[in-house]
């Protein structure tokens, strides 16, 4: 499973994600305190984790 982290758009400091926050959800950055608004994530994972395990 894949964690989701975000990149604060002013800092470019990785924001940890708790997990339980939601697309669309605004978080904060840690470091300078800038509202970051988490984009939606999609996690049907067939595109990405398309790999092959013969
Ligand atoms: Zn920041």
């Amino acid at each position: 499973m894949k964690r989701q982290d975000v990149s604060c758009p002013i800092c470019s400091a990785d924001i940890p994600l708790n997990g339980d926050e939601c697309a669309g959800d605004e978080i904060y950055c840690m470091y300078c305190g800038a509202p970051c608004k988490l984009a939606q994530v999609q996690d049907d994972g067939d595109e990405l984790d398309a790999e092959e395990d013969f």
